[in-house]
């Protein structure tokens, strides 16, 4: 029997087209019962009358399928790399005082790339270190950022040598820190 195109679903009782009904195949239909509108309608009810265990339910599917959801989220990083980026923007916009928090965790937990980046950063100010126009890796300009900041950034290979820097374009320096060339938008930790 070749299941049907158009299907009544048993709780709002419109007739609708059977993409609009989740699979089943414990069913002849081959279809859920009821659509997908009333389903999602039942299933934040649900939740709604049930927030703790929905929140289990929804940190144990997290669990289950952290090594996928971080895949997924990696690839789309990588596909979407301006999208990232804005999103990224935009997150630190709204959460000001995590982003600093976050800014602060991390400087305390490097202070010698935080020293190092301190030092380049006065001595780019004093002239005692000059940026480059060209990535010493791959000679290009590099891609550049929105707000207008340089794409050529210090890499630190010894934080113990904070004026000894290698300067790089962006995805020279994401490559050098993760041994590849990732299209992703982002800042290597400890460099700038
Ligand atoms: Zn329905
Ligand atoms: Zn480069
Ligand atoms: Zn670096």
């Amino acid at each position: 029997m070749t299941p049907p195109e158009y299907k009544r679903c048993t709780k709002c009782g419109e007739t609708k087209h059977r993409s609009e009904f989740n699979r089943d195949s414990h069913k002849k239909s081959g279809l859920q019962s009821s659509c997908k509108r009333c389903q999602r309608i039942a299933s934040r009810k649900w939740r709604e009358k049930n927030p703790e265990k929905a929140a289990e339910r929804n940190r144990r599917w997290h669990r289950e399928n952290r090594e996928r959801v971080s895949e997924n989220n990696k690839r789309w990083n990588k596909e979407n790399p301006d999208r990232r980026a804005e999103l990224n923007r935009r997150w630190t916009e709204q959460n000001r005082d995590r982003a600093a928090a976050h800014a602060k965790a991390k400087r305390e937990r490097y202070p010698q790339k935080e020293q190092a980046r301190a030092e380049v950063r006065r001595a780019l100010r004093q002239g005692r270190l000059v940026r480059p126009e060209y990535c010493e890796e791959c000679g290009g300009e590099g891609r550049p950022y929105k707000d207008g900041r340089s794409p050529i950034q210090a890499h630190h290979d010894d934080y113990s040598r904070p004026l000894d820097v290698r300067w790089l374009c962006r995805d020279c320096h994401i490559a050098t820190h993760h041994g590849e060339r990732p299209a992703m938008a982002f800042v290597a930790p400890g460099c700038q």
